[in-house]
Parts: C-alpha cells; sequence; structure tokens
C-alpha cells in the first residue's frame, strides 16, 4: 500500500492511500463498509485517526487499511470519482494536499551520518567502522511541497536524499536476521543541514535541526512492497539539474544493521523512522548551496518524489 497524510477542507492528519491517482480517505471508506454491514456506534467508528495510530494498532489496524484499502479500490473502478469526492471517499490525488506521512510532531527521528563511502570521501571524512547515528527534532518534520526555510543564521544550507525506515513493531537487541521484520514501510527524508552550524557547534544536532529542515514524504510504502531496500536508486535534483545520483545498494551499513546496532540496549519505538544516509553530491562538496527560491526533489526509486521549495523565513 501507498499509504498518505492528507487535509481534506479543515481536517487534517487524515490516512489514506493512493491509487491510480485518487487517494482513498481509509477511514472514511471503513466507516462507509460499516454502515453497508448496518453497524452502528462504536463499531463504525473504529479507524485509527492518524498514521500514528495505524502503525502502533499493529497487525489489526493494518489489516483493517488493508481492507478498507481493496474496497476503495473496487469503488474507483466502478464508479465517477466525482461522485466519490461527493460522498468523501476518495479523492483527485492532483487536488489533495498530502502531509509528512508521520507529520510533525513525529516520533523519534534517527539518522545516519557517513553511510555511503563516496559522500565519506567527499566531505574528506573516512569510512567509519561503527554506523554513526545523529537526530533531528521531531517538530521540524514539514510535508511535500512545504517550504524549506533559509534561516538568515546558514550561509551554507544544503540538502541530502535519505531512504527512510519507518519502525513498525517495538523491539531492542533486535537481531539482524529479524531487523527488517520491524520495519513498518518506507518513506523519503530530506536531510536538510546547514553546514556552517554543523561545523561550528561540533555536534551535528544544530545544523540539522533547524525549523522546517525534515521533508518527510510524499509516501509511506508498506514494507511488503520493498523486500530489498538495498537495490533502490535514489537522487536528487535542484532546479531539475541532478546533484545526487546513487543506489541503497552501495551502503556502508544496510539498513537491517542500522537497526539491530542502534537497537542494541536502546528500544525503537512503533513511529520511530530511520534516515539510513545520503550519497555523494551534497552542495558542500563543490560550494554550490541552497538559494531561496531553489525546488529540490528528492526520488528513491519505489518511492517518489519529495518536492520542497526554499523559501525566505
Ligand atoms: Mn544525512
Amino acid at each position: 500500500m501507498h499509504l498518505v497524510t492528507f487535509r481534506r477542507g479543515r481536517s487534517q492528519g487524515r490516512v489514506g492511500a493512493v491509487w491510480n491517482q485518487a487517494v482513498l480517505d481509509l477511514g472514511a471508506i471503513t466507516r462507509d463498509l460499516a454502515a453497508q454491514r448496518g453497524a452502528v456506534g462504536r463499531a463504525r467508528g473504529g479507524f485509527p485517526k492518524s498514521m500514528l495510530e495505524l502503525i502502533q494498532g499493529g497487525a489489526p489496524a493494518l489489516e483493517a487499511a488493508r481492507t478498507a484499502w481493496e474496497a476503495g479500490k473496487r469503488l474507483v473502478e466502478s464508479q465517477p470519482l466525482d461522485e466519490l469526492a461527493r460522498r468523501k471517499l476518495a479523492f483527485p490525488l492532483a487536488k489533495i494536499r498530502l502531509q509528512a506521512p508521520i507529520p510533525a510532531p513525529a516520533r523519534n527521528i534517527f539518522c545516519l551520518g557517513r553511510n555511503y563511502a563516496d559522500h565519506a570521501a567527499e566531505r574528506g571524512a573516512a569510512v567509519p567502522e561503527h554506523p554513526v547515528y545523529f537526530t533531528k527534532p521531531a517538530h521540524a518534520v514539514v510535508g511535500p511541497g512545504d517550504r524549506v526555510l533559509h534561516h538568515t543564521v546558514t550561509k551554507e544550507l544544503d540538502y541530502e536524499v535519505e531512504l527512510t525506515a519507518v519502525i513498525g513493531l517495538a523491539g531492542r537487541d533486535i537481531p539482524r536476521g529479524e531487523a527488517l521484520r520491524h520495519v513498518f514501510g518506507y518513506t523519503i527524508i530530506n536531510d536538510v543541514t546547514a553546514r556552517d552550524l554543523q561545523k561550528r557547534h561540533g555536534q551535528w544536532f544544530k545544523g540539522k535541526s533547524l525549523d522546517t529542515f525534515c521533508p518527510m514524504g510524499p509516501i509511506l510504502v508498506t514494507a511488503d512492497e520493498i523486500p530489498d531496500p538495498q537495490a533502490l536508486a535514489v537522487s536528487l535534483r535542484v532546479n531539475g539539474q541532478v546533484r545526487q545520483s546513487s543506489n541503497t545498494s552501495k551502503m556502508i551499513f544496510p539498513v537491517d544493521q542500522c537497526i539491530e546496532v542502534l537497537s542494541q540496549g536502546l528500544t525503537l519505538l512503533p513511529g520511530d523512522v530511520i534516515a539510513t544516509g545520503t550519497p555523494d553530491g551534497v552542495g558542500a562538496a563543490t560550494g554550490n548551496f541552497l538559494k531561496v527560491g531553489d525546488r529540490m526533489e528528492a526520488e528513491v526509486e519505489r518511492i517518489g518524489v519529495l518536492a520542497n521549495k526554499v523559501a525566505s523565513p
């Protein structure tokens, strides 16, 4: 399933699934199915109210989402989308404003540094012996199409496209062989970075944590559709020009190992995300930093394109 969080009118954070250029409102479809069965009261309103609730709901919630998704696909095949939109069951994707799949405030945003050898080299860093972890704050998350602010405190604003794993099943001390079973799905994070602040403050936290520095989305693809996360093309364009172009096969520490090591003595929770590092081609390597008005498109194969424009604060 291609899950999304979307706005509809004033209501925010609704859980949907994209199919055939339509956004299916999974909660509304669930209620519609229940109404057809004659269910009343609580039995009609059981669908998770947010992506986090869906992820935390485990297998039963995912099953409910699949049931609604299958029903929604049949609706889209059999009825005009205008009519479904009037009944608030499905909408044309082009007319819907998507949010980050897990909107702010998200859960833990764990990130890998220097997880591609070509990127470590372009930054003059050695290939690490152990995974390098840092975090971004949960309220830095913005969605597809949202503005990334060029805060005046930085003169070196940079982008980083990253495959991002979303944890579904909680766990600690997860063995590598079981790690991918703990993944609910995958999305994209653009690990926006103020390089000068990253250097100035020693730790990377400050330079990677300014408001709007964590675009996420557009879609959360469930793990069943990406059995091998180490075989995905990743790329990033600025104003249509390709700046990064690589493949997740080049990660130093693959997703399962990132999870294994991070979970040693540290419980990973449903909804936590792990951005798995960026390949070479960042602006810092050439001095070609982002300017107000630039349009970034971060792309990961089988997930989609996460587009954000740089704007003045
Ligand atoms: Mn990064």
